[in-house]
């Protein structure tokens, strides 16, 4: 006999020993130790009921641990755990949300205020074009680059300067505003200035140009025009006998020479 073998012998003879000797010292116990020995007895049943085929599983097992599970609950149990997860999920998934959210509004919070300050300076800036302008400021050359010669200004009953033109011909030379304003005269024959155009500056201010070339006005009485705007050509309609620009100023309705006034 080897000794592993001799161990083994030697364990079965214990548990065979065990198995009788304990029902056999139970049977020679009082009726209180009995109690004891049965309650054992009910253990070990369980016990070998479970660990050999499971067809005895008790009464309490059924009732109380898992007859309330049935496959339905089990399954609807299931289920309402699913939804918490995906419910948990979901508010995981909105309070990142909103923390992105904060992230992103946090430099617009923070550049609203930068952008406010050029907002709020920007005003300031608006007005000064909108401010009246000076009589003697901002104007133009009503005819441009176009070549020209002052024949004759204001004096003797002449209220305005003539610039003659090199171009002797209609619709050649363009007339432009000398200041942004609104039209109060546009007509073909204003007396003795013929095709003829009138500018209210807004600031005081009026400029009106006559002789123009026939039927080449651009804007009608009421118009608002941009300084630099093209409004009609030079022509020598009216009582005229060359083609030439007679340009008027009034400065709070008092004709003034535009020679020295104009950049002319
Ligand atoms: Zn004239």
């Amino acid at each position: 006999m080897t000794p592993a073998r001799g161990l083994g012998t030697m364990v079965a003879v214990c548990a065979l020993v065990a198995g009788v000797a304990i029902p056999a010292y139970a049977a020679t116990q009082t009726p209180a130790a009995n109690a004891e020995a049965s309650t054992w007895d009910e253990a070990s049943s369980e016990s070998q009921a479970f660990s050999s085929s499971g067809d005895l599983a008790s009464a309490d097992l059924t009732s109380t641990s898992y007859s309330a599970r049935t496959a339905d609950e089990i399954s609807q149990i299931d289920a309402e755990r699913k939804a918490l997860v995906r419910a948990k999920e979901q508010q995981a998934a909105q309070e990142e949300a909103a923390v992105a959210q904060q992230a992103q509004q946090a430099p617009q919070q923070q550049s609203a205020p930068v952008q406010g300050a050029p907002a709020a300076a920007a005003p300031p800036a608006e007005p000064a074009p909108a401010a009246p302008p000076a009589a003697n400021g901002s104007w133009i050359n009503p005819l441009g680059g176009a070549g020209y010669y002052i024949s004759r200004s204001v004096g003797s009953g002449h209220e305005g300067s003539d610039m003659v033109t090199t171009s002797q011909a209609d619709y050649t030379v363009p007339i432009y505003a000398a200041k942004a304003g609104t039209v109060i005269t546009s007509g073909e024959v204003v007396g003795g200035w013929g095709n003829t155009i009138a500018i209210d500056h807004g600031d005081g201010t009026t400029t009106l140009y006559g002789h123009m070339s026939p039927g080449s006005r651009q804007v009608e009485v009421g118009a608002t025009v941009t300084q630099g705007q093209m409004i009609g050509y030079v022509g020598s309609t009216g009582r005229s006998t060359a083609h030439h620009l007679h340009i008027e100023l009034r400065i709070n309705g008092a004709i003034v020479d535009p020679v020295g006034n104009l950049p002319i």
